[in-house]
């Protein structure tokens, strides 16, 4: 259902439907892609960069555009866009996730695609980066259509994604079922005596079909390793802190949740539907079990409901951002009341927001070192996917809590020696070791 256009967690740039129509017009004034290739710029200058690495990372290696058609239950043809932007593979296959989302755009994939291949250096993964999505809302669709028009934009996808070559993983409007129709659908494509060898091709798959223990909650764990090391590093106790979240899928319920056993009480959520206020914190398990089964955090009887402005000027000590880009602008970075922000998501804090947040001594734990623990585990999916392994969680866990930790210092350690933010010390951290490659193995012919 389309929210009411005065509603307040509608942004300023959605257009509601016109009478008569279902379809919700959003209308892009964010360039999420320039600020992202702004960022690879500054990082480069602070690095004194190759000018042709540079110039090679500052656009995707390919990307694909698909309209494809799927008959809807009520049998009318629909027709889909779905995007796959292979930014860069000289580490490794491309790797990225699918994103479900009326606004998805094909710059808005060329920057998350690029995002995954800065993320894949820092953390020491052997894969590049590459990113995907359909424009639509899976909301508005049945579960049969969701699985059509998974199957379909698969099947067209083709050879165009493998277990070698572009592993998609789940984003925003996606999910583990989502991967098992993709792996499904892919190994169907491949002949029967190739199907157990390509399970590989996507991550984030239930673990039953091939996925690992510990990613559906990687992204949210890789991110409280972080907070840890963020605690730690400022004397910070953690125990009776407060936090805020926007958005309450994947990664913002796995974080509220593995940070309440820390002592963190999330005490403000928001997502599409709305903000809810519980000075007293919110049981974050049982909020993650009724979004899970009722999509939202609409309804749920344990909070107040405020408004977006109200949800931004709430005080805490923590403020994880874990829904969509460009939430943090100007006027909420003035507005935020916390001690530190970390970016669940990609690309939430806006250019403008930043100055001011840095500015005002906000600590800021960039996304492409806060939410790397998705990839990460993702990485150790495939590899058991490729030697046919099952690994306990605690394996899984004790693996993403050094590679979190050491990212995490090595990320505060450049920033420091380079005098610059913490954001650009990431992109730097990353770019240094493409580069490094790149200058060894030279440009073909
Ligand atoms: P999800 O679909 O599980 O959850 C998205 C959440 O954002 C939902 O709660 C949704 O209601 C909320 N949301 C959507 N539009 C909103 C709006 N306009 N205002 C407020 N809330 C809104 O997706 P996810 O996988 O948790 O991804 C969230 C973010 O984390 C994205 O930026 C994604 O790229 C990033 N990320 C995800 C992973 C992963 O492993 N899933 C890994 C790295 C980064």
């Amino acid at each position: 259902m389309t929210p009411p256009a005065d509603s307040p967690s509608v942004p300023s740039n959605v257009v509601p439907p016109a009478p008569g129509s279902s379809r919700t017009i959003i209308v892009k004034e964010y360039d999420f892609f320039k600020v992202v290739q702004d960022y690879l710029e500054r990082a480069s200058r602070t690095l004194d960069l190759a000018d042709f690495v540079r110039a090679i990372l500052s656009q995707p290696k390919n990307e694909l555009i698909i309209n494809f058609p799927v008959k809807m239950d009520n049998g009318e043809v629909r027709l889909f866009k779905g995007y796959r932007v292979q930014h860069n593979n000289l580490l490794g296959p491309f790797k990225g996730g699918m994103r479900y989302h009326p606004s998805v755009t094909l710059d808005d994939v060329k920057a998350l695609a690029a995002m995954m291949t800065w993320k894949c250096a820092l953390m020491r993964v052997p894969f590049g980066g590459g990113k995907g999505g359909i424009k639509f809302d899976p909301h508005s669709v049945t579960k049969n259509e969701l699985q059509k028009i998974t199957r379909r934009f698969t099947h067209a996808l083709g050879e165009n994604i493998g277990p070698e070559y572009d592993i998609p993983a789940p984003d925003v409007g996606t999910n583990s079922q989502t991967m098992a129709w993709m792996m499904d659908t892919y190994s169907n494509m491949v002949g029967a005596a190739n199907k157990q060898s390509v399970k590989g091709v996507v991550t984030g798959k239930p673990v039953a079909s091939g996925g690992t223990l510990g990613r559906a909650k990687a992204t949210g764990q890789g991110a409280v390793f972080c907070v840890i090391e963020w605690a730690k590093e400022k004397g910070f106790e953690l125990e009776g802190s407060t936090m805020t979240v926007q958005g309450f899928g994947n990664v913002g319920s796995h974080l509220a949740v593995i940070l309440s056993r820390l002592g963190v009480s999330t005490i403000a959520v928001g997502d599409h539907t709305g903000y809810l206020l519980n000075p007293e914190g919110f049981n974050a398990h049982k909020l993650q079990d009724w979004v899970e089964t009722h999509g939202s955090i609409a309804g749920y009887p344990g909070g107040k409901a405020i408004t977006r402005e109200e949800f931004f000027k709430t005080k805490a000590d923590i403020f994880a951002p874990c829904a969509l880009e460009n939430q943090i602008g100007e006027t909420e970075a003035k507005n935020l009341d916390c001690k530190v922000i970390v970016e669940g998501a990609n690309g939430p804090t806006n250019p403008a927001g930043e100055r001011i947040l840095l500015e005002r001594g906000i600590d800021i734990i960039p996304d492409v070192l806060a939410n790397s623990g998705g990839v990460t585990v993702s990485y150790y999916e495939w590899v058991q996917n490729k030697r046919s392994e099952s690994w306990t969680e605690e394996e899984v866990d004790a693996k993403l809590e050094k590679a979190m930790t050491r990212a995490y210092r090595e990320v505060a350690d450049f920033a420091r020696q380079h005098k610059v933010d913490r954001r650009i010390g990431a992109y730097g951290l990353a770019l240094q070791r493409i580069e490094a490659v790149y200058k060894e193995r030279e440009i073909f012919p």
